[in-house]
């Protein structure tokens, strides 16, 4: 167990943690970064980045956030593999814990702990996780090399899962609750041109179905929400796109969050309802969940924090 004592303590390690690292060193603050489980964030998860500017050709999210990494080390930011398991608010210097039982005693700490993908929470999604199903089609897609994939979801995400999919699979199904998708109309313009990809509405997973040893995923049940009527549709694997939700357990009467579990943060400003405490980043922006925006609120993060420590 160590003890580490900092003006800033970041807590996170995707676009938002690195950039406020990067802003906070550079004005002396000798800010300490603690990386979390998955050092980099979600960002690692994409193949392909083409809309952070600067990078006309686009860029992996692996490569993008490594050059963060180095960037942020360059400019003296103490990077710490560990993750904060507890923190307490209620006095000052704040002190947090670790999942590595390292102390952490800070004037400031910026939270920028990122969203982790949903799940439906059926029986059995638990079993088949990594044996068919999965969140993540750039990570597992490779594994569906000419077969049938199935994508849960309407919203961007589905439909990117759905469009990168086709790279492997043999057929890709989407599967939406309602009659209309949620996604911008310029990425349903390229699902709907996609052949591979078809779309089937207005219907729910009502079970996962498969052979439990080893576990293998062979089709799911679906329920149509206008009938009522169930199917089985057979199926190799499925990428489950719903949505995300805050890394915020441990905020929880912390913390103001909003009724989504989002850190409420002060109009214009990373001001969480604890004064000297900062959020940035996807933890606390449930609409805009774009890297260049997270990086933008990890600059912002850093100044405020730098302006209230020299009040
Ligand atoms: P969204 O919340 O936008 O979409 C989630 C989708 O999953 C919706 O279609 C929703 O249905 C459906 N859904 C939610 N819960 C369930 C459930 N239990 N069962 C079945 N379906 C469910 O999440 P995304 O991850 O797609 O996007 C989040 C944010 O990130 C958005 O602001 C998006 O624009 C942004 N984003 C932008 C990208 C880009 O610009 N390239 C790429 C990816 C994300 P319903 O529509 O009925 O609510």
């Amino acid at each position: 167990m160590a003890k580490f004592s900092t003006k800033v303590l970041i807590i996170g390690s995707g676009p938002a943690g690195y950039t406020a690292g990067i802003y906070a060193a550079r004005s002396g603050l000798e800010p300490i970064l603690v990386s979390g489980t998955d050092t980099g964030g979600q960002l690692t998860l994409s193949e392909n980045v083409e809309n952070f500017p600067g990078f006309p050709h686009a860029v992996s999210g692996s490569e993008l956030m490594e050059n963060m990494r180095r960037q942020a080390e360059l400019f003296g930011v103490v990077l710490i593999n560990d993750k904060i398991v507890e923190v307490d608010f209620s006095r000052r210097p704040f002190e947090c814990s670790s999942e590595k039982h390292n102390a952490f005693y800070a004037d400031s700490i910026i939270i920028a702990t990122g969203a982790s993908a949903k799940w439906l929470g059926l029986p059995d999604e638990e079993k088949y996780r990594g044996f068919g199903i999965s969140v993540c089609a750039t990570c597992d897609g490779f594994f569906y090399r000419g077969k049938n994939v199935a994508v849960i979801g309407g919203g961007n995400s589905a439909v990117e899962e759905a469009l990168y999919l086709t790279t492997f699979a043999r057929s890709v199904t989407l599967i939406h609750r309602r009659d209309n998708l949620r996604a911008d109309k310029y990425l349903q313009e390229k699902l709907f041109n996609t052949p591979q990809i078809r779309v089937i509405y207005d219907r729910t997973v009502e079970e996962f179905i498969g052979r439990n040893a080893p576990p293998t995923l062979e089709a799911l049940k679906l329920k149509n929400v206008k009938t009522d009527k169930t199917e089985i549709l057979p199926t190799d694997g499925v990428f489950i796109a719903i949505g995300h939700k805050p890394n915020t357990e441990i905020f929880q009467n912390r913390l103001e969050l909003d009724n989504r579990g989002y850190i409420k943060t002060a109009p214009d400003s990373t001001r969480t309802s604890v004064e000297g405490v900062f959020a940035a980043g996807d933890v606390r922006n449930a609409d805009f969940r774009q890297a260049v925006i997270a990086a933008g609120s990890g600059a912002m993060a850093a100044m405020e924090a730098g302006r209230w420590l020299c009040r």
